[in-house]
């Protein structure tokens, strides 16, 4: 990577799984404007849904995901019958339109549940919504807590996509998030899952942890390599102590440098295209008969919550506290304590705590966003169209700040990404992004400091 782009290596930048990402949702949005939505579902309209398991066994200190560590199985108990709950009503409101082409299993842990209690939920969202020979069921699982059977079980069940938390195989950086697992429990599962005939195996990564070098993590990618899952997802770890305090476990001194980082994040990209992936979007790699790869090299490459997907269901039912769903220009987000969640669903309400109606400049900027990211380029016309004149100004502004440093070609109305600057879209999408421009008190701020 050209030596001037390493800065945005270290942006902060939003991960858009949704445009305005969840941190903008407010309390505007109510049950009955879901409910609403949900009753304008068209009778074979494309539905995508998501099943949130919160629960875990242990912590890993990194973690920033809505889960508790949960030792009581009773309690995981109570959450499927209230899971089961939510999804009746939902369905109530479908009233039989929609036809799910997928269901996600995520968390937290969703292998937390013992695949009965897994087989409750499918049966719970088969007698409402109905699953064909065709949807796709994918679950994340995590190593340690694989079971005798549970995979060949679950491939019973039909999920034909596994996605495993892998993280780093060095024991040094596991210890230090608190989350060891050896290479040999990861091999075995691997094993079970292609003996069981899962042909889509997902492995997550994660780079910038504590402890990591490059010899490292380039051990940790040439095992993932030789284990050969059929996509690996590369992240970013973000240290955020002050928002999540369980990251205040890990020793912040042990963290790599933002050189560090970008080198990190480089010699996986180089490793795994080297090793014959095809680099999806900006932090997935498939392999190039993967149905991602098939979906990208096809322009049928779409973002949703769960990252990159060759899904094409633009309407998404999350369920599960802080699950989010997607309805025709509605986020809509599930209460995230479970308390909240199983007060409304006794009382027979839909869960739903706050979201975001998108405005005409909204669902441009969403759209535009997502060509860029799946595709690499975007007409952005639309976008400058529907925002106010200082927010194109702004816009401008930065498109030509990324095109002075090369990450962008930018002719007429269409704003293409470098090939090589992929890696980086997210650094593109955000000078589209409004919530992402600099506040007026910010700029005051910046001018006195001028001064
Ligand atoms: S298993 Fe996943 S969700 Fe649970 S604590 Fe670890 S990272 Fe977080």
């Amino acid at each position: 990577m050209k030596n001037e782009w390493r800065k945005y290596l270290a942006a902060r930048a939003p991960r858009y799984t949704s445009y305005p990402s969840a941190l903008h949702f407010d309390r505007s949005v109510s049950r009955e404007d879901y409910a609403d939505r949900l009753s304008a579902v068209e009778l074979y309209e494309p539905l995508s849904l998501y099943v949130h398991v919160p629960f875990c066994k242990k912590l890993c200190w990194y973690c920033g995901c809505n889960m508790r560590v949960e030792n009581d199985y009773g309690r995981a108990l109570r959450y499927v019958c209230a899971l089961a709950k939510e999804i009746s009503l939902v369905g109530r409101r479908l009233g039989g339109a929609g036809r799910p082409r997928s269901v996600h299993f995520g968390g937290g842990t969703p292998n937390y549940l013992l695949v009965d209690e897994i087989a409750d939920i499918l049966q719970a969202i088969e007698l409402e919504f109905g699953l064909t020979d065709d949807s796709n069921l994918a679950i994340e699982l995590d190593p340690r807590l694989i079971r005798d059977d549970d995979i060949s079980r679950l491939a019973t069940l039909g999920f034909q996509r596994m996605s495993l938390g892998v993280q780093d195989f060095d024991r040094e950086v596991q210890l230090a998030i608190n989350r060891v697992q050896s290479f040999e429990m990861i091999e075995s599962a691997v094993g079970e899952m292609r003996r069981a005939g899962i042909n889509d195996i997902s492995f997550d990564l994660l780079y910038g942890l504590p402890k990591q070098t490059l010899a490292s993590f380039r051990d940790s990618l040439e095992k993932t390599i030789a284990l050969a899952p059929d996509r690996v997802s590369i992240f970013g770890y973000a240290h955020l102590p002050a928002a999540l305090p369980r990251q205040r476990l890990i020793d912040s001194d042990s963290l790599p440098g933002a050189d560090l980082r970008a080198d990190l994040a480089e010699q996986a990209d180089e490793a795994l295209i080297a090793a014959g992936y095809r680099r999806i979007g900006f932090d997935h790699y498939a392999k190039p008969d993967n149905a991602l790869a098939v979906a990208d090299r096809e322009g049928r490459l779409r973002r949703n919550f769960q990252g990159f997907t060759d899904d094409l269901a633009l309407t998404t039912l999350g369920f599960g506290a802080s699950a989010i769903s997607s309805v025709n220009g509605l986020y809509a987000q599930n209460e995230k304590s479970l308390t909240g969640y199983y007060d409304d669903l006794a009382a027979g309400l839909l869960p739903v705590a706050r979201g975001v109606e998108l405005t005409a400049a909204e669902t441009a900027i969403a759209g535009a966003i997502q060509d860029l990211l799946c595709k690499g380029s975007a007409n952005i016309a639309p976008v400058l169209a529907a925002v106010s004149t200082e927010e194109a100004g702004q816009i401008c502004i930065r498109l030509e700040a990324l095109e002075a440093d090369g990450l962008i070609y930018w002719g007429g109305n269409v704003v293409q990404i470098d090939a090589a600057a992929r890696p980086l879209s997210r650094c593109v999408a955000m000078a589209l992004d409004p919530y992402e421009f600099p506040r007026k008190s910010d700029l005051k701020a910046s001018l006195a400091r001028a001064v």
